[in-house]
């Protein structure tokens, strides 16, 4: 008990000289020499109590069970990845969550433009998501992942309960980040403050009126302003450093030169970082929206301000859902065959074995991709009632396109044609990395953050 006492005000490091790294190591050289994901959940059933047992004498219960899982999952996707296999018995590492399908602007490129509307270019959907569904998605990944991005296509501040289902997700110990436009009339500040987010991402690409709204368009600045002033102010109320606020600025070639005022106001606001991003190209929906020639970059606004605060770990340490995670830890890994097959000639895509992605309405997609109308981006459909969607006939099908050469063809998912970016997911390395120094950066020292996130 003294033990957990000092631990939970000093780092392991002051405590003892002990960290993660023996014990993952020897996880790591177990698992790396398995030829088959029936040998790697071997190696992760026998490795369970020696975890435990060390996570315990620094963490306490349930937290050491949920940080073993997380591990151990993130081993056991690495297998699968590198194995090609088609069937994973690991959960994803991250979850994209849309809590509300609609948006009110209709910027271009976006699901939401009147161009790609008229056109029906996309699937879209409108809808909302029920507390329910989500808490039955957290149930069967939850215990597993390391974070949830609470954006893709939707406008996450139009579900009012967003900032319960973002304290649902802390209950399993999970890192929270969302993207919102903050154009919106009905916003409660101190329910996101106190809701245990870690990151709000503002998308915010101008400085005036004018230049802001011929991207974001029927976006209101005068409200943005005004939700970020309150919600700046409840911070401080509170007394809390998170959410951690970033300004992210997309820079086009029509509002670059309002670069300068956008991080002086961000500034004088109280952001906490102002960032610069490169956009996707977008001149199929609008010609004359050009992306700037620019490098993008992050200026930090507030030295105390992190994107994963320590204490915002756990922060409500009596809600942990211990029986659902002690639950979890207690289930052996399913065995069976993975469907392992020679790796094709390059590179398989990360999204198919680190995330996950599920939209408003229960749809299932693989990633960040809008879903076009041949439903070929739709890989299943979660209605809470059971089964494993992360391997669904869509997910082991697209998983065995990079093993073999499989034509494009109907019915075959986009990724047979897909030319995106195949390695970097919404919750990869840096998220991992992340997750692990928020929650003891000595005991997960460089080497443990490296083993765990460095594939
Ligand atoms: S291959 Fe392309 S479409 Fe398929 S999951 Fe990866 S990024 Fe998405």
């Amino acid at each position: 008990m003294l033990g957990l006492l000092l631990h939970h005000f000093f780092p392991a490091s002051l405590c003892c000289s002990r960290t993660a790294y023996r014990t993952l190591a020897k996880i790591d050289r177990e698992i790396r020499s398995c030829c088959d994901s029936d040998a790697a959940i071997a190696v992760l059933e026998r490795s369970k109590t020696d975890l435990l047992a060390l996570l315990r004498a620094r963490f306490g219960s349930p937290a050491a069970e949920a940080l073993a899982l997380k591990i151990l999952n993130i081993f056991l996707a690495r297998h699968h990845l590198h194995a090609r296999s088609q069937w994973v018995r690991s959960r994803p590492i991250g979850l994209v969550v849309d809590p509300s399908n609609m948006c009110r602007l209709a910027c271009p490129g976006c699901v939401h433009s009147a161009r790609s509307q008229t056109l029906k270019v996309f699937d879209w959907r409108t809808g909302t998501l029920p507390e329910d569904r989500f808490a039955a998605l957290l149930e069967l990944y939850g215990p597993y992942a390391v974070g949830v991005y609470f954006c893709n296509y939707g406008e996450p501040l139009l579900n009012l309960h967003t900032p319960r289902l973002i304290r649902l997700a802390k209950s399993y110990l999970l890192a929270t980040a969302l993207s919102t436009s903050l154009s919106v009339r009905r916003f409660d500040p101190e329910a996101y403050v106190e809701s245990g987010l870690d990151v709000m991402a503002l998308s915010i690409d101008g400085a005036t009126q004018g230049v802001y709204e011929r991207f974001r368009r029927h976006g209101e600045l005068e409200v943005v302003l005004d939700n970020l002033r309150e919600l700046v102010k409840a911070k401080r109320r509170l007394g809390r450093r998170t959410p951690m606020l970033s300004w992210n600025f997309l820079a086009f070639e029509h509002n670059m030169h309002e670069i300068p005022l956008a991080r002086r106001m961000a500034r004088k606001l109280g952001v906490d970082q102002f960032r610069v991003v490169n956009p996707f190209d977008v001149r199929w929906d609008d010609p004359e929206m050009r992306p700037a020639v620019m490098k993008a970059g992050v200026r930090r606004l507030n030295w105390l301000a992190i994107a994963h605060a320590a204490e915002n770990w756990n922060p409500f340490p009596r809600s942990v859902d211990a029986v659902a995670i002690e639950r979890a830890f207690e289930r052996p890994w399913p065995r069976g065959s993975a469907g392992e097959a020679p790796p094709g000639p390059g590179p398989t895509c990360h999204w198919l074995y680190k995330n996950m992605v599920m939209d408003a309405t229960g749809r299932i997609l693989p990633c960040c991709g809008a879903p076009r109308p041949d439903g070929r981006l739709v890989f299943a459909a979660f209605d809470s009632s059971g089964g494993d969607p992360f391997n669904s006939g869509k997910y082991r099908q697209a998983r065995s396109l990079f093993s073999a050469a499989v034509p494009p063809s109907d019915g075959v998912p986009y990724c047979a044609q897909c030319e995106w970016d195949h390695a970097t997911v919404n919750i990869g390395g840096p998220e991992i990395r992340h997750y692990f120094r928020a929650a003891d950066p000595a005991f997960f020292d460089r080497r443990s953050l490296s083993l765990l996130s460095g594939w």
